[in-house]
C-alpha cells in the first residue's frame, strides 16, 4: 500500500470543482443536467486574444522564461492596475502564476509559519481553508453579517498573537457581496494596529453590477496588501491559467523562489495573450457584464415571484446564495436531489461554510437558467 503523507491525506477535494466534473461527465453521457455548478463564463474570450495566442504559438514560444513571469506580461500587469486603480506596481513587484488559485496558495506558503493563523470571513471561497492546512496554518472563520457584509468585530475578537493575515474576497464568491470602501477602510486599520498582511481575492473585481463600487485594497493598505488577480473570470479563460500577485518587492521575490520550485513559468502562450487579454479588459468587461445583469435581474425576479425562497441581491460576481432552509438546513441533501431528480448541479452552501443555503452560478445562457429555475421550482415543490 503506497504511504501518503498526513498533510495530503487529510485534504479534502475542491467540492466545486468535485461537482463541475462530475456535472460535465453526466452531460457527456447524454444525460438532461444543467450544469450552474462552477464559475466560468460561458462565453469566449475576444478573439483578439485568441489571434495573440496564435501569433505566439509561432513566436518561439518552446523555451523556459523567468519563472516570475515574461517582462511583457509582468508589464502588462503594471500598466493594468496603474489605468484601472491608479496603483503603481514595478515589474518587479508582480508575479504570474498558473491561475489565481497557485497565486494564492504561494501566498499562503509564503506567509504561514505552522501554527499561524489566518482569518477567513465565511461563506468563503472553498480553497482558502484548505490551501492555509496545507501551509501548516490555522484557518478561523469568521461569520458576516445577514447581508453577507463584513463583521468587523468579529474579526477583531478573531485576532490573537498567532494571527498573520486575513483574507478578503470581493465581489465574493459565493454571496456576490461588494464591501464599502469604510468597512474596508476600518479592516486596514485592524491590519496596521496587529501587524497583520491582508491577502485581498480580487479575481471578480470586474463583475460588479453597480450598488456598491469596486476599490482595490491596496488603494487603502498599499504596503500590507497582497492583490490576488488573474484573467479566469472577467476574461472568460478559466482553462488558460493565468493569474497574478502584487505585493511589495520583497514579498515577490520570496514567492518568486518558490515559483522557481514549484512550477517554472506559466506557459509563454498563455502570458503573451494575457498581454492583450489585460489591454482589452474593458471591451471584453462591458460585451459580458451587459449579459450578466440580464440574468442576474431574471433570477432575482424568479427569487421575488416564483421560487418561495430567498437571496440577498448580489452585488458582484456571477453567482446568486440562495436560502433554502425555509426547506431543508441540509444544503447537501438539497443539491443531490436537485441533480439526481431533476437534473441541475449547484453546490450545497455547506462547502463555503454555510449550510441550508445553495450556491447557483449565473455563467450560463439566459436560455439554460431559466430551464434550471423550472426544475429547481420543482425540486422545492417536492418538499410539500
Ligand atoms: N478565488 C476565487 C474566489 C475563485 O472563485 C476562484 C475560482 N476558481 C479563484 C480564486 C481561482 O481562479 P483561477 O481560475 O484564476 O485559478
Ligand atoms: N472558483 C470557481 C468556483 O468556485 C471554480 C472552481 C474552483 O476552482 O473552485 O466555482
Amino acid at each position: 500500500m503506497i504511504k501518503i503523507s498526513d498533510r495530503v491525506a487529510g485534504i479534502e477535494p475542491s467540492q466545486t470543482v468535485r461537482l463541475d466534473t462530475q456535472a460535465k461527465r453526466l452531460i457527456a453521457e447524454g444525460k438532461s443536467v444543467i450544469n450552474l455548478s462552477v464559475g466560468e463564463l460561458d462565453f469566449d474570450p475576444v478573439t483578439e486574444v485568441v489571434a495573440a495566442a496564435h501569433a505566439a504559438l509561432d513566436n518561439d514560444p518552446n523555451h523556459y522564461t523567468n519563472p516570475q513571469g515574461m517582462e511583457e506580461t509582468r508589464k502588462a500587469v503594471c500598466e493594468y492596475l496603474q489605468s484601472t486603480h491608479d496603483l503603481t506596481y514595478t515589474v518587479n513587484q508582480i508575479l504570474i502564476t498558473n491561475g489565481a488559485k497557485q497565486a494564492l496558495y504561494s501566498c499562503f506558503q509564503a506567509l504561514v509559519n505552522p501554527g499561524d493563523e489566518v482569518i477567513v470571513p465565511v461563506p468563503g471561497w472553498v480553497s482558502y481553508a484548505e490551501q492555509i492546512t496545507l501551509a501548516s496554518g490555522v484557518p478561523v472563520f469568521t461569520s458576516t453579517t445577514d447581508q453577507f457584509q463584513l463583521d468587523i468585530d468579529a474579526m477583531a475578537e478573531a485576532i490573537t498573537d498567532n494571527t498573520v493575515g486575513i483574507v478578503l474576497n470581493y465581489p465574493n464568491n459565493p454571496t456576490g457581496a461588494v464591501y464599502p470602501q469604510e468597512d474596508l477602510e476600518k479592516v486596514a486599520q485592524l491590519a496596521e494596529r496587529h501587524d497583520l498582511w491582508i491577502i485581498s481575492d480580487e479575481i471578480y473585481e470586474r463583475l460588479v453590477y453597480g450598488e456598491n463600487t469596486f476599490v482595490s485594497f491596496a488603494k487603502l493598505a498599499y504596503e500590507r496588501a497582497i492583490i490576488v488577480n488573474g484573467v479566469s473570470k472577467a476574461g472568460a479563460m478559466t482553462g488558460w491559467r493565468m493569474g497574478y500577485i502584487a505585493g511589495s518587492e520583497q514579498f515577490i521575490e520570496r514567492c518568486k523562489s518558490l515559483q522557481s520550485h514549484l512550477a517554472g513559468n506559466v506557459a509563454n502562450v498563455v502570458q503573451e495573450a494575457s498581454v492583450v487579454a489585460l489591454r482589452l479588459a474593458d471591451k471584453s468587461t462591458a460585451e459580458y457584464l451587459q449579459k450578466l445583469k440580464e440574468r442576474r435581474v431574471y433570477l432575482m425576479d424568479w427569487i421575488k415571484t416564483e421560487s418561495h425562497l430567498e437571496a440577498i441581491p448580489p452585488q458582484g460576481a456571477f453567482y446568486i446564495f440562495i436560502d433554502v432552509t425555509s426547506l431543508t438546513h441540509d444544503s447537501e441533501e438539497f443539491c443531490e436531489r436537485l441533480l439526481n431528480d431533476f437534473g441541475v448541479a449547484i453546490v450545497p452552501g455547506k462547502y463555503f461554510g454555510k449550510d441550508g443555503y445553495i450556491r447557483m452560478s449565473f455563467a450560463n445562457s439566459l436560455a439554460n437558467i431559466e430551464e434550471a429555475c423550472k426544475r429547481i421550482s420543482n425540486c422545492v415543490a417536492s418538499y410539500t
